[in-house]
């Protein structure tokens, strides 16, 4: 159970790069990194217009000496302070975070950084090689990933409850995007272009999100092949797809598909996992984050609750208010955090122990996350055909 105390014996001094006042994913960061004082807020270059996010850092309780015009002058400065900060966030367009990623950890820094994690596989090998070097993590904001019902279907899977896995249903669709909204709304702008976004649109920003909770949950399975088929809908988004389907095969002789789409008309967020074993199935949908359906064969559904004791050890360490009470997407962060900041106090002490055993989305699910996406473009593109991964 997390009850507010600090998961270390101090605060990780922290930054931020984007987020800004008027951005989509900046208040949820802040309020994930600084909910449980594991993390506090000293500088940051929150805004593409350098007076704008002074402004907002300032209101922000910032010191306004801290709030930096553009990332590079932050780095600098903050590198040369005694009390400078330890760790950073990037909650900017695609197209920025592996230039200041790189440029964080050049400069000591530890790292959390959104989704995809860059453009390619080269410059995700790269931030891999770069985080060894510097001794110091990447952690990707997977964010439901941090939810205890998926690590409560990671544990029954562990124990073979649902057999050997023979499918995999994900899908992340939702119906916002159904008619060019871009036209009017700055944060959808971006994603349709490719110079901001990169090869994908959908693919990228929406099916990495249940491809990596699935991971979480079927760790030992590796994509051994897939097929892509992408659409434009809205015509204007071409050669950015806002819908598509993808067909996997595993290493162990299982099949799962992906349905990404912004045009499925109606469906709030539509973001589900469905693991089928030989024996039951799970199912986990995030419009309905704490209940887990586990269904066996011939037998009555069973729905399992967050927060109630019947449920793994693991499903019930991150757990902030008991069963019945709902905690959704802004709870799965904050445990997500707090994990980055026990690797990151982790990694500075050069505990190899404790880190070889501890879960958090890692540079290596960025990695793969920027992989599964680059072959998926490749099918597409090729006409819809199987690319090896
Ligand atoms: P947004 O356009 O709403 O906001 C971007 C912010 O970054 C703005 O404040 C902008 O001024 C600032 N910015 C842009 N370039 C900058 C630069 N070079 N230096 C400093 N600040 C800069 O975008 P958003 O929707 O908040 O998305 C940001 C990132 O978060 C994207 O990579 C997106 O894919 C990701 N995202 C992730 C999730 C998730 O669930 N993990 C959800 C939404 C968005």
């Amino acid at each position: 159970m997390i009850n507010g105390i600090k998961a270390l014996d101090r605060s990780l001094r922290w930054g931020m790069v984007g987020g800004g006042g008027t951005s989509q994913i900046g208040y949820i960061h802040r309020s994930a990194a600084l909910r449980d004082g594991n993390f506090v807020l000293q500088a940051g270059a929150f805004d593409l217009n350098a007076e704008r996010g002074r402004a907002f850092g300032v209101s922000l309780g910032v010191d306004a000496d801290r709030c930096y015009p553009d990332y590079e002058t932050m780095f600098a400065a903050e590198a040369a302070r005694a009390d400078g900060i330890e760790a950073v966030s990037i909650a900017t367009p695609n197209n920025t975070h592996f230039t200041i990623c790189r440029a964080a950890l050049n400069a000591g820094l530890h790292v959390v950084c959104e989704k995809p994690l860059c453009f390619t596989t080269e410059e995700a090998d790269e931030l891999e090689k770069l985080c060894v070097e510097k001794k110091k993590i990447i952690g990707v904001t997977y964010g439901y990933a941090g939810h205890q019902l998926i690590h409560q279907a990671r544990e029954m899977i562990a124990e073979g409850l649902l057999g050997e896995i023979r499918i995999i249903n994900m899908q992340f669709a939702h119906g916002f995007h159904n008619e060019a909204v871009e036209l009017q709304n700055e944060s959808t702008k971006w994603r349709v272009d490719p110079r901001f976004v990169g090869p994908s649109y959908v693919l990228g920003d929406l099916a990495t999100h249940p491809l990596f909770i699935a991971e979480t949950m079927v760790p030992k399975l590796q994509v051994k092949r897939l097929l892509c088929s992408r659409q434009s809908f809205v015509k204007t988004r071409a050669p950015l797809e806002d819908n598509a389907f993808v067909m996997m095969e595993y290493d162990n002789g299982a099949v799962g598909t992906m349905w990404a789409s912004a045009v499925n008309c109606g469906s709030m967020h539509g973001q589900k996992v469905r693991v089928i074993g030989e024996k039951a199935s799970l199912e986990w949908w995030d419009e309905q984050p704490n209940q887990l359906r586990y269904e066996v064969q011939g037998e009555p559904v069973q729905i399992l609750e967050r927060g109630m004791g019947y449920l793994h050890k693991s499903a019930l360490a991150d757990d902030r208010i008991g069963g019945g009470h709902p905690e959704g997407l802004f709870e799965a962060w904050s445990n997500l955090y707090r994990r980055f900041a026990l690797a990151m106090d982790a990694t500075d002490r050069g505990d190899e122990a404790f880190l070889a055993d501890f879960w958090y989305p890692d540079v290596h699910a960025g990695l793969m996350g920027v992989r599964w996406v680059e072959q998926c473009v490749k099918s597409a593109d090729a006409g819809a055909v199987w690319v090896d991964c």
